[in-house]
């Protein structure tokens, strides 16, 4: 049993009032690991150590090349422990070995991404009239309130911390209750790298306690909050009243577009990737598959064959392919939508049932689930499920691919299969979403801006883009004639 602690001021912690809580296995229900119920006072402690840090300059003020001997080192460090992160990712997230194994190795050349990044040049001058020398450069935003959620409890984290810390930040750190155990393990590599106190805080505990007053104390400048839309846009209502900086990545319900003339098996094959990796629990996730009528019946048939032999089982059995759902609550949330598919009269081509036999009662395991004849209108079609559950719907044309593609609240990602080049980027540059792909679905970059359109988010993670975020930017402009400027004459 895994006895976890906040990382408060450069202290392990238990929570102030000596609370904990469990963190379950979602592949087998058992108590992996007990976790402080951090309160507002920890969170308050949290807070002021990342200020008083802050303005001490003890990180701020190091150069950026000392800073990125810092973060190469976590990097190091994340590698050297790979394996044991990769099984604690799969224990308490429940995804299979190989995709931990991947979020691992994402994570450390994420840090490394940033290491060198910060070193690169930075700001501009401008030219404006005699004897003013005008320049741009770029400063910490402050104290950052980093709020992640469970579906990649280390990568998302990293995707926070590594460039708020590169850009000179302090963070106060909260991962989703339902997964803390791989997020404290990268503040023990923080500890062992000599990370100076007080610059990387960690509080564990409830959203509504712990997130509700990171995102409303005056003295944290920024929130960066990845999750949910709804609790996306509480959190936004929240930091308006301090006039917090805000980053916000959020939901989606994104298209991935099949056209008659794309080569099928490969776009069969991503269609399946984009949905059932990681359980359907990714924001980009291709929820709702478009194929053209003429191919649509073949389609459906060979989608609903390979998802059928789709192997489920714990994620720490090296030959499952997809893994449990995260936990009981959000197992009821699936199915619940499956219901509301029926009872909206989308019919069910697979799946639709949790999974109760080879040994996986006690799981959260469900079946990789398809539903045909949906329409638009549906809540299937409409909300975030984030689960194994896709709808595929038929299109007659490329406008009313693009129409219905572009028809729901989220614009967070999307794909389009064809084999004509001109096509293909015409309806992604249609597609009002930030994340898109052509003949490929779900590959990230560390060089290139994630985020969303619409109601999946505000801003972006990662590129040089996911650096600014954590930036301010200030004009400093230099009198190099000093002298009264005479405007009154006495
Ligand atoms: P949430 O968005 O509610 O949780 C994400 C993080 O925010 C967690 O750390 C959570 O804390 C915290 N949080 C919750 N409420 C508040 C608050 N009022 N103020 C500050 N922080 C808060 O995700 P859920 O787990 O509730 O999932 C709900 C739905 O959100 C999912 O079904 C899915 O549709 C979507 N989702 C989307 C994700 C994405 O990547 N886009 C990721 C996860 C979920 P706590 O630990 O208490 O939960």
């Amino acid at each position: 049993m895994i006895h976890l602690k906040m990382y408060i001021d450069g202290e392990w912690k238990e929570a102030e009032n000596q609370e904990t809580r469990p963190v379950i296995n979602p592949a087998n229900g058992e108590h992996i690991a007990y976790a402080p119920e951090g309160t507002v006072a920890d969170a308050r402690a949290a807070i002021y150590a990342a200020r008083k840090a802050f303005e001490d300059g003890v990180w701020s003020g190091l150069s950026a090349q000392e800073r990125a001997s810092y973060l190469f080192k976590i990097a190091h460090k994340i590698e050297e422990y790979a394996q044991e992160l990769t099984q604690l990712e799969t224990e308490d997230n429940g995804k299979p070995l190989r995709e931990a194994g991947f979020d691992v190795g994402d994570a450390a050349a994420c840090f490394r991404y940033y290491a060198g990044l910060i070193t690169k040049p930075d700001g501009y001058t401008y030219h404006v009239a005699d004897p003013i020398q005008a320049m741009v450069v770029r400063e910490p935003v402050g104290v950052c309130g980093l709020i992640v959620p469970w579906n990649y409890p280390l990568l998302m984290s990293v995707w926070k911390i590594a460039p708020a810390l590169a850009a000179g930040n302090t963070i106060v750190f909260k991962p989703s209750e339902v997964t803390p155990v791989t997020p404290m393990k990268l503040f023990e590599i923080f500890e062992e790298v000599g990370l100076p106190k007080g610059v990387a805080n960690m509080v564990m505990g409830a959203g509504p306690v712990v997130g509700n007053e990171i995102a409303s104390h005056p003295e944290v400048d920024m929130i960066s909050f990845t999750g949910g839309t709804k609790t996306g846009k509480n959190i936004m209502k929240t930091a308006a009243e301090t006039m917090k900086k805000v980053s916000l990545e959020l939901g989606g319900k994104s298209p991935n577009i099949i056209f008659a003339d794309a080569d099928f098996e490969t776009a069969v094959d991503y269609a399946l990737f984009g949905i059932y990796s990681g359980s359907g629990q990714v924001c980009s996730a291709g929820s709702r598959i478009l194929v053209e009528e003429n191919i649509y019946d073949r389609f459906v048939a060979r989608f609903v064959e390979r998802a059928k032999k789709i192997r489920v089982g714990p994620g720490n059995d090296p030959s499952t392919e997809m893994g449990p759902l995260v936990s009981q609550q959000h197992l009821e949330k699936v199915l619940g939508y499956i219901e509301i598919g029926k009872q909206e009269g989308a019919a069910i081509a697979c799946g639709g049932n949790r999974i109760l036999n080879n040994g996986l009662d006690k799981g959260y395991f469900v079946e990789p689930t398809v539903f045909v004849d949906v329409k638009q209108e549906m809540r299937i079609v409409q909300e975030e499920i984030f689960g194994p559950v896709v709808v595929i719907q038929k299109f007659q044309d490329e406008e009313e691919a693009v129409k219905l593609a572009n028809g729901t609240v989220y614009g967070l990602a999307g794909g389009v299969f064809t084999n004509d080049g001109a096509k293909g980027l015409r309806v992604i540059k249609k597609l009002r979403a930030g994340i898109t792909w052509v003949n490929s679905y779900h590959p990230t970059y560390n060089e290139a801006p994630w985020g969303g359109y619409k109601q999946s988010g505000i801003g972006r993670s990662l590129g040089t883009v996911g650096l600014e975020e954590f930036q301010e930017v200030k004009q400093i402009n230099i009198n190099l004639q000093v002298e009264p400027v005479g405007w009154f004459s006495n």
